[in-house]
């Protein structure tokens, strides 16, 4: 439901569903709520507070934003019976709800520019009901003018984030409302809008909506001696439950900001999953699915092609190469189980380390081992001593990462 903004207060013609709306033309002007009750002898629950109204917003923006509003419900009895002639312009309009500079501007002929440069405004300003707007005159002293309602003037130091953190908005719903302006540009004096009753529009709908939902469901668990610890299996699924809910829905220019449940009612039960839970502890060299640095060290050359660093040494590098001092501790990259550990041609001393999920770790040109194959290692455990045996300039660790027999780029695993 829309409600377009009215040149006159409006207190009657209430649609069956509960309406506030907030007309903030041209100049985002004056609050007016037309509160309809859904059923006569029953009043509806009247979401005239600034909390309901802008639940976005901190309490000094509120305040602000509020400080001068009065429904139009309670301002009816003070709005006088007759509005001064359309044609002669008084020296000052009295601000009725539903008014904006410019539909007082054209009632009395008047240039726009022109009403808001005598009264101190921007087009983006807000303008309150029972105030008086000077139709004619000067311009009082600029300087003295407070910032705009609902704006933000950047000060030395401010950033977006900041602003935004301030007024507890997300970043992108600050750069929405401040479209044009330069995220990293930001210049003091800037002004910045930092509330949604700025827009030269404001529509507030608060809808009743009724619809069904998914209802989630429990899950039980039997522990099973039969698996590992942190293995599950399904024994009987869990299914969803419906429910009928209520709601009250809360649009601010068409996009939700509030939802309250007034009622819901279970259509039918969620079903209670069972699952089976592992109780056997898990050993320790499982892998965990994820390396670790091999040892400490300076990466000294990349994985893919090279320029041989010494004669034989490869031209397409199948690993990376960590520099240390002779005997460095070497550790397994991740728990599994060692299927070589000896002397591997040109890699000298080498460990290879089968993880059991695809993956298979080398580690190269070691001084001396520490575990031979058919050991189990847990991810962390030394396995040698850094050397520099084999095809090597020097001490380092040649640590190779093969995924299904082919060599990837360890440095995607680290
Ligand atoms: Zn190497």
């Amino acid at each position: 439901m829309t409600v377009q903004p009215t040149a006159k207060p409006r207190t009657a013609a209430l649609p069956r569903k509960l309406s506030v709306a907030v007309t903030t033309a041209a100049i985002p002007a004056v609050m007016m709520s037309s509160l309809a009750l859904a059923e006569p002898a029953q009043a509806a629950p009247a979401p005239s507070s600034s909390k309901a109204l802008f639940p976005q917003l901190p309490l000094q923006a509120k305040k602000q934003l509020t400080g001068g509003l009065i429904p139009a419900s309670q301002l009816a009895a003070q709005v006088p019976a007759t509005v001064a002639a359309e044609s002669a312009a008084p020296a000052t309009h009295r601000i009725v709800p539903g008014d904006t500079v410019s539909s007082i501007a054209a009632r009395y002929g008047l240039d726009l520019n022109e009403v808001l440069r005598i009264n101190n405004l921007t087009p983006t300003s807000i303008i309150f009901a029972g105030k008086e707007l000077k139709l004619t005159g000067t311009a009082s002293a600029p300087a003295a003018e407070a910032p705009a309602k609902g704006t933000y003037t950047v000060e030395a130091g401010d950033s977006y984030y900041y602003i935004a953190e301030l007024y507890e908005m997300t970043l992108d719903q600050l750069m929405d409302m401040n479209p044009g302006y330069d995220i990293d540009l930001l210049r003091v004096g800037d002004v910045l809008t930092i509330s949604n009753a700025v827009p030269y529009l404001t529509v507030v709908n608060v809808e009743r909506q009724r619809y069904v939902i998914d209802v989630p469901f429990e899950v039980e668990y039997e522990d099973d001696n039969s698996m590992y610890q942190g293995d599950y299996d399904v024994l009987s699924p869990g299914q969803y439950g419906k429910a009928d809910v209520t709601a009250n829905v809360t649009y601010i220019n068409g996009e939700e900001t509030d939802r309250e449940t007034v009622a819901s009612v279970l259509l039918v039960d969620p079903i209670t999953e069972l699952q089976a839970r592992g109780t056997i502890p898990r050993p320790s060299w499982f892998p965990t699915g994820s390396f670790r640095w091999p040892c400490y060290g300076t990466l000294t050359s990349y994985f893919g092609n090279r320029r041989a660093p010494t004669k034989g040494a490869s031209t397409n590098h199948g690993a990376i190469d960590i520099a240390n001092s002779y005997g460095t501790p070497i550790y397994a990259s991740d728990g599994g189980t060692v299927i070589a550990s000896g002397w591997q041609g040109g890699l000298g001393y080498a460990v290879t380390i089968d993880h059991g999920n695809g993956f298979q770790t080398i580690y190269g040109h070691n001084s001396s081992l520490l575990v031979k194959a058919g050991d189990h290692v847990y991810k962390g455990q030394q396995i040698a001593r850094m050397g520099s045996t084999g095809i090597s300039t020097g001490n380092h660790c040649h640590f190779a990462v093969k995924y299904y027999g082919t060599y990837v780029d360890p440095l995607n695993y680290l």
